[in-house]
């Protein structure tokens, strides 16, 4: 039986849910060893928006773990960790056509009955509130205590304070189990075998190919543009935009490898630097490393209907990164079914910059044999059949 305090660890894969478990396993007093077949942030974290939101999650468990999320962002800016890097603002959820009106006033309920504080806006309160919104918006939910926060930064909080150094272009090729036992020894990777009391694989797309999931896990594009700087404009928003149609395609996209889908949802970011995010796509296609002129001209024409100011800027880049979707909506996180010691955590979607931290610590908790700060039941791995773990 494992000890419910190990002396070692190994993180596969070093974006938010890898650093920050390795974080707080090193708090622990953990030895830790992160590894990554890249380096730290080099995929979805380091190509996300980074919204910390509630507001777009979907009522359940995903509502109650994200507002566990930000609240922990909330925490660890005001203790120093994150101070600095995590933007406190509100997220204005807006609604411009009767379909979204009636999908934000449904969301705007769940919400509320979620706990999280909401003032739905409309005529001349959104106007007073929101000067530069155009017309063309009818309502918008405001919803408190939201923040934003870019994920390449966290990693490089949580890896600096914890002093760990990534192994990089180490790659996991498969898990080594103890022979007729319960237990994983260690993994084999492209630089030789590793060993541990325990594997955590945080490896996001690559966790498919580790685990035998490629049924259930589906690499999901999204596309996002940055602005230059207009300090005016920005500091005339007092939050970020998201659309009803965000609300709309994040919950309607199509999961698994079906027919080719673009989700098309619009989320407008006022950053700290005086510059706007906005994106973005939800794309079961394509690669991180294109764009297309399709996608950018839709995204744009859309930002400028809502907020007509952003015509007059120049667009700086444009960029695309790969979600890991999970098909039916929730991230694996817990025991990989039949293994004492090994765990995963995976399969965020489009959230897990607001849920990595959280997670890192709930995993972490799970580890040493307490009640982890989120119920990871719903998010069990073992709720699907198909594990094909090499030994
Ligand atoms: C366009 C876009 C917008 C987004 N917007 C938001 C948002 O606003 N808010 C939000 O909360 N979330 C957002 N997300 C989602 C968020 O970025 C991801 O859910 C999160 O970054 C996932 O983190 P991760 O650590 O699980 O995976 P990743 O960041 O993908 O990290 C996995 C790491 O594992 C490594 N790896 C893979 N295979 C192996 C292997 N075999 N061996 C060793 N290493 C391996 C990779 O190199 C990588 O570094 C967005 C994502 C995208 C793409």
């Amino acid at each position: 039986m494992q000890s419910r305090h190990p002396t070692s660890a190994i993180v596969v894969g070093s974006g938010i849910v890898g650093a920050a478990t390795a974080y707080f396993l090193a708090k622990r007093g953990i030895a830790v060893r992160l590894i990554d077949a890249t380096a730290p942030a080099a995929e979805a974290t380091g190509a996300a928006d980074g919204a910390v939101s509630v507001a777009s999650k979907r009522p359940g468990p995903m509502m109650r773990a994200a507002l566990k999320g930000v609240a922990l962002y909330g925490q660890l800016a005001d203790e120093g960790l994150f101070a600095g890097a995590f933007k406190r603002r509100s997220t204005y959820i807006v609604a411009s056509s009767e379909e979204e009106c009636a999908v934000l006033e449904a969301h705007a309920t769940a919400l509320a009955g979620a706990g999280v504080r909401i003032e739905t806006l409309t005529g001349a309160n959104l106007t007073s509130r929101f000067a530069v919104l155009s017309p063309e918006a009818r309502m918008a939910v405001e919803v408190h205590g939201e923040g934003h926060a870019i994920g390449y930064q966290i990693v490089h909080r949580l890896l600096s304070a914890s002093g760990i150094c990534v192994e990089r272009g180490t790659r996991a090729e498969r898990l080594l189990q103890d022979v007729g036992a319960e237990r994983l020894t260690g993994i084999a990777t492209n630089r030789g075998n590793l060993s541990a009391d325990v594997v955590v694989l945080a490896a996001g797309n690559g966790s498919a190919d580790l685990l035998g999931l490629s049924a259930v896990l589906t690499p999901r594009k999204g596309q996002l543009l940055v602005t230059e700087r207009a300090p005016a404009l920005n500091a005339s928003m007092p939050g970020a935009i998201m659309s009803g149609r965000y609300l709309l395609s994040k919950g309607s996209q199509k999961a698994g490898h079906s027919a080719p889908a673009r989700g098309l949802g619009l989320v407008i970011d006022p950053l700290v630097t005086g510059q706007f995010l906005i994106g973005g796509t939800r794309e079961d296609f394509g690669d991180r490393q294109s764009n297309d002129i399709d996608a950018i001209t839709r995204i744009l024409t859309d930002a400028v209907t809502l907020i007509p100011g952003l015509a007059s800027l120049r667009l700086l880049r444009s960029f695309a990164g790969v979600r890991t979707a999970v098909v039916d909506g929730l991230p694996l996180v817990g025991r990989i079914p039949g293994m004492q010691n090994g765990f995963i955590a995976t399969g965020f979607e489009g959230d897990g910059i607001c849920l990595g931290p959280i997670t890192g610590k709930s995993i972490v908790q799970t580890i040493c044999g307490e009640t982890p700060d989120i119920d990871l039941s719903p998010f069990d791995p073992a709720r699907f059949s198909s594990w094909g773990v090499a030994a």
